[in-house]
C-alpha cells in the first residue's frame, strides 16, 4: 500500500493503527536517500526505533496540549527526563533541582550524573523564587518538578524562567502532576517539558511511556540523543496513551471532584493528623499555586498518628476498592506510604500516605476510608 493510500484509510478510523514492523519498506531509491538524510520527524528511517505513525499520533496530540514545537516518546517518564538530562549536560557542569523530585530522578543525578563530574543544588519552592542565589558559573541547566512528589511543593515557575532566561540557562520541568490539561509550562517560559505518560495521560494502568515536549531551539538535540542512545516508546504503550488522552479532561474532572469530597470527609476525621494538597489553604505554596493552577487534580496525601504496626496494618487491611500501590493517575483508586523526604530519618510518631483516586464511586471510597480509620 503506498502511503497515500494507508493515511485515506486511516481517516476512516477513530485511533491510529498500531503497526507492527520493525523496517518499513521503500519503494524505491530516492525514498531510501530522502529518508537516510532527514533525521528529524519528516522523512525519518523507517525503523520503528525512530518512530512509528502511532508515536508520531501521539506526539502531535501532545504538542497540541502544551503548545509546543515538538515532541518525543520514551519507553518511560524516567527514560524521558534522564534523557534531557544527558542531552544537555556535560562534566563540570553544575544543576539546580527541586528537593522534593521524584526519589530515582534524585538517585540518577547522585549517582550516575556525580561519577560523570557533574554537581547538583537541590532546593524548596521557596530557595527557587530567589534561584539566582544559588547559581553559579557552571549551572547550566534547572530541573523543576512542580507541584512535586508527595508534599507537593509548588515552584513560582515564571519567576524562575525570568532568572533563567535572563542568564542563559535552559529550564526542563516535570509536569507530570498536572498534565498539560492543569499547566502548560511552555506558556511560562519553560524551554523543555516531561510527561510520565504512565500516569494520568495513559490514564489507567496499563502502559509505561514518556514524553518530551520542547520549544525549537531544543528539539534537534534531543531528538539526536533518542536516536543514538535506542530510547524509543513502543506501539501498544503509545496506543493506550493516545486513548488516554481521549478522556484526560473528563477523568480529571471526576477524579478531582471525587478527591475534594474525600479530603473534606479526612479533614473532619480525628484520626487524621494532616492532608497535603496544594489545593488547601494550609498548604504552605498554597499562593504560588493559585497564582497558577485554577483545578487540582485526584491526588494528595495525608498523615495518622503511628500508634503501632498492628493497627496500621488492620487500617491497610480494610481496603478493598483501593489497592496498595505505588503508581497514580490510573481509574483504579490506590495508596502508597511513604516518608516525606524532609526528614532525615524514618518519624516514628506519623503515618503518611499518598492517595490516587480513581474513578470509582465516591460514597464507597469514603465508606473504606471510614472503615479503615477507625482501626487506627
Ligand atoms: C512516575 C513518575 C515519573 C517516572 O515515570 P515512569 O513512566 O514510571 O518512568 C517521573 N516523574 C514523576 C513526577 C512521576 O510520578
Amino acid at each position: 500500500m503506498t502511503d497515500r493510500a494507508a493515511n485515506e484509510e486511516n481517516h476512516a478510523f477513530p485511533h491510529p493503527p498500531v503497526y507492527r514492523f520493525t523496517s518499513g519498506i521503500y519503494q524505491d531509491y530516492q525514498a531510501l536517500e530522502r529518508a537516510s538524510k532527514d533525521l528529524l520527524k519528516q522523512h525519518y528511517p523507517r525503523y520503528s526505533r525512530f518512530g512509528t505513525p502511532m508515536t508520531d499520533a501521539v506526539e502531535h496530540e501532545i504538542t497540541r496540549l502544551e503548545g509546543g514545537y515538538g515532541s518525543l516518546s520514551t519507553c518511560s517518564g524516567l527514560a524521558a527526563i534522564t534523557s534531557v538530562l544527558m542531552t544537555f549536560l556535560r562534566p563540570g557542569d553544575h544543576i539546580l533541582l527541586t528537593r522534593t523530585v521524584y526519589e530515582p530522578v534524585h538517585r540518577f543525578v547522585s549517582t550516575f550524573l556525580h561519577q560523570l563530574g557533574i554537581t547538583a543544588t537541590f532546593l524548596t519552592s521557596a530557595e527557587f523564587s530567589h534561584c539566582d542565589d544559588y547559581l553559579t558559573d557552571k549551572t547550566r541547566l534547572i530541573y523543576i518538578e512542580s507541584p512535586s512528589s508527595n508534599i507537593f511543593e509548588v515552584t513560582d515557575i515564571g519567576a524562575v524562567a525570568v532568572q533563567a532566561r535572563q542568564k542563559g540557562i535552559m529550564t526542563v520541568m516535570d509536569n507530570t502532576w498536572s498534565t498539560p490539561v492543569l499547566f502548560n509550562p511552555l506558556q511560562h517560559g519553560i524551554d523543555v517539558v516531561i510527561h510520565s505518560a504512565s500516569k494520568y495521560l495513559a490514564g489507567h494502568s496499563d502502559a509505561v511511556v514518556g514524553i518530551i515536549t520542547t520549544t525549537e531551539q531544543y528539539y534537534a538535540p534531543i531528538r539526536q540523543y533518542l536516536m543514538n542512545a535506542g530510547i524509543c516508546a513502543g506501539g501498544e504503550e503509545s496506543s493506550s496513551l493516545y486513548k488516554g488522552l481521549k478522556t484526560l479532561t473528563t477523568r480529571l474532572k471526576n477524579q478531582r471532584e471525587t478527591a475534594h469530597r474525600l479530603i473534606a470527609f479526612l479533614l473532619a476525621h480525628p484520626a487524621v493528623e494532616t492532608v497535603i494538597s496544594p489545593h488547601l489553604t494550609s498548604h504552605p505554596d498554597h499562593e504560588t499555586y493559585r497564582k497558577y493552577y485554577q483545578y487540582s487534580n485526584g491526588l494528595f496525601s495525608f498523615s495518622v498518628r503511628n500508634t503501632s504496626s498492628t493497627r496500621r496494618d488492620a487500617f491497610l487491611s480494610q481496603f478493598r476498592t483501593v489497592k496498595l500501590a505505588y503508581g497514580w493517575g490510573g481509574v483504579d483508586s490506590c495508596l502508597i506510604p511513604f516518608t516525606p523526604s524532609y526528614t532525615s530519618n524514618d518519624d516514628p510518631e506519623w503515618l503518611f500516605f499518598r492517595v490516587s483516586v480513581g474513578l470509582e464511586d465516591g460514597d464507597i471510597l469514603i465508606a473504606e476510608f471510614s472503615s479503615a480509620l477507625s482501626k487506627l
